[in-house]
């Protein structure tokens, strides 16, 4: 196996990675708070982590990804004061906390799926392992590092000696840092809650019993009791972004060294910030938040040009959002499309030399920067096209652009199945084309009603009829419920059973119309492909109808 350096908060060095387990890795990933939309800042934490598991699992580690969903309510400011940013959030938007939560989950998940983000072997929720909570607390206030107050239980940081470790902060700084919201019954400023009390006459929506009256769980000891359940003694690495680095993390491993006595993750990584113009970083509380959905689909762009974008900086460096450098990634990602598809259909042999080289980079610390110039070199090399687009699909396992052949799907899971839904529309488009054809307009009229319920939109031009969703990232759901959508839905096969590749997608610049130019083509597609299937029989289905 190659040699990978990481640079570890922790050390402040640049380490050669090595796994508690060989050959595999235990990865947690702070997840979000669910009580609005993601922005592009988030998701460009999930992005530098996705970058850093398809890295490792390159080199041929297995990796077990555990990553939270913070959907109990913990309280805006990272010092347990302020107000509770689930119950606000279902506030503003007239809906239940559970009900905030599930939704902003959900619309999390879709962003990843959207951006080719690998999903976590392991998602878990606070609400979901409240008892685990209460019962780490307790084994903190049986060591003695806890004390109550009228608000609730806190934990006791002076009782930890090494408590700067991760921030390598002055003590003096950090209390400087947490003074900021006061609480005068808290015995050092650095002190955080373990548990907070639900206000006495106040029924809150998200409360527990604990041994120590109604409440609820601060936020840092989801993470460290979540990790250390899903991940057992495989704690390599933990990741978030840089602002977890001086309060959630230094408290989740306060904690959690302080309960198990024993070293809690020997990897630290944390992101860098996207900001807006001027340095000032993206947030969700601050209002300035662009999501994903904003930025691209609305604006007809394809969204994977985020991603591309991200791989321009380093992680560990801010990055600043634009309109022109979106704007550049999206062209230049369609450029990237463009020549790639020159290549031709013909997969030759990846080149060692150049992989070697792609490797050197992306075990560099992440060096993404450099590994696209690796891929930009590999295109204008006097390699063959096939043993080009061998090498080029090879790297795309790590850069997830669907650069264009099947290995991109390595990470979305198939399933061939009928699909009624398909089946149905066109159903519809041959009635109302029928219909148009005797000139029944009412008759037309009423069926592109239908249609549109069912989220396409009708274009009639010189060359018949199309179907065009309204929303390319919609999930429709059939009867039987088996889900798909256009993103993910990349490998057709029609009634003949051949395959029609994502390649069909590629060809055209704008990227939104390519689905009905697909549609078009491919009337009769009855077989939705979508993730099920293991990849020795992705790879035989390729083998078997690829040309
Ligand atoms: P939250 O949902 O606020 O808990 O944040 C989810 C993740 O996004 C965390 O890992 C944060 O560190 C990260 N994050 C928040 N804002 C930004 C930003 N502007 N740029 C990069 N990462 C961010
Ligand atoms: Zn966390």
């Amino acid at each position: 196996m190659q040699k990978i350096f990481l640079y570890n908060t922790l050390t402040r060095k640049k380490e050669e990675f090595k796994p508690i387990n060989d050959g595999e890795v235990g990865l947690y990933a702070c997840g979000p708070t669910v009580y609005n939309f993601a922005h592009l800042g988030n998701l460009r934490a999930y992005l530098f982590e996705d970058l850093l598991k398809r890295t490792l699992q390159y080199n041929g580690y297995k990796v077990k990804h555990v990553m939270n969903i913070t959907d109990v309510g913990h309280l805006t400011g990272d010092m347990d004061m302020g107000q509770d940013k689930m119950e606000k959030g279902a506030a503003r938007d007239g809906k239940s906390a559970w009900e905030v939560a599930e939704f902003y989950t959900e619309a999390f998940k879709k962003d990843l799926r959207v951006l080719n983000i690998v999903e976590p072997s392991i998602w878990c929720k606070a609400t979901d392992n409240i008892p685990e909570q209460i019962a780490m607390i307790i084994t903190l206030e049986e060591k003695g590092f806890t004390y109550k107050t009228s608000d609730g239980i806190y934990f006791d940081t002076s009782r930890v000696k090494d408590y700067n470790k991760l921030s390598h902060l002055d003590l003096e700084t950090l209390r400087e840092g947490a003074r900021v919201e006061k609480n005068e019954e808290k015995k050092n400023p650095t002190d955080f809650a373990l548990w907070k009390f639900s206000p006495v006459g106040v029924k809150r929506q998200m409360e527990w019993e604990s041994p120590w009256g109604i409440g609820f769980p601060g936020w840092h000891i989801e993470c460290s009791t979540m990790s250390l359940k899903f991940l057992g003694d495989q704690l390599d690495i933990h990741c978030g972004g840089i602002d977890h680095i001086n309060i959630h993390h230094t408290n989740e491993i306060a904690q959690s060294e302080a309960a198990t006595g024993k070293k809690f993750f020997n990897y630290w990584m944390h992101g860098a910030f996207l900001n807006i113009a001027g340095g000032k970083k993206m947030a969700k509380s601050a209002d300035n938040f662009l999501t994903l959905d904003k930025v691209f689909t609305e604006n007809n762009l394809n969204p994977l040009a985020y991603r591309f974008a991200a791989l321009q900086t380093n992680y560990r460096k801010p990055m600043e959002y634009s309109e022109e450098a979106i704007a550049w990634a999206a062209s230049s990602l369609t450029g990237l499309y463009e020549k790639i598809i020159a290549l031709g259909r013909e997969i030759g042999i990846i080149d060692e030399n150049y992989k070697h080289k792609f490797l050197e980079k992306i075990n560099d610390d992440l060096n993404f920067p450099e590994a696209l110039a690796v891929l930009h070199e590999v295109l204008k090399s006097d390699l063959s096209p096939a043993d080009k687009l061998a090498t080029v699909s090879d790297f795309d396992l790590v850069l997830g652009l669907k650069l264009g052949n099947f290995k991109s799907f390595i990470n979305n899971e198939i399933v061939a199945e009928e699909s009624e839904y398909v089946k149905y529309i066109f159903g519809l488009k041959e009635k109302r084309d029928l219909a148009r054809a005797q000139n029944n307009w009412l008759e037309s009229d009423k069926i592109r009603k239908e249609i549109a319920d069912n989220g396409f939109e009708v274009k009639d031009d010189a060359n018949g009829s199309r179907l065009i969703p309204f929303d390319y990232h919609k999930i429709f759901t059939e009867p039987n419920g088996f889900k798909y959508d256009y993103i993910n839905g990349d490998l057709y096969v029609n009634k003949t059973n051949n395959v029609v590749i994502f390649e069909e997608f590629l060809i055209f610049s704008d990227w939104r119309n390519a689905w009905p130019v697909l549609f078009r083509k491919y009337d009769n597609v009855k077989y939705f492909f979508n993730n099920n299937i293991s990849e020795t029989d992705k790879l035989d289905i390729y083998k078997r109808y690829w040309n």
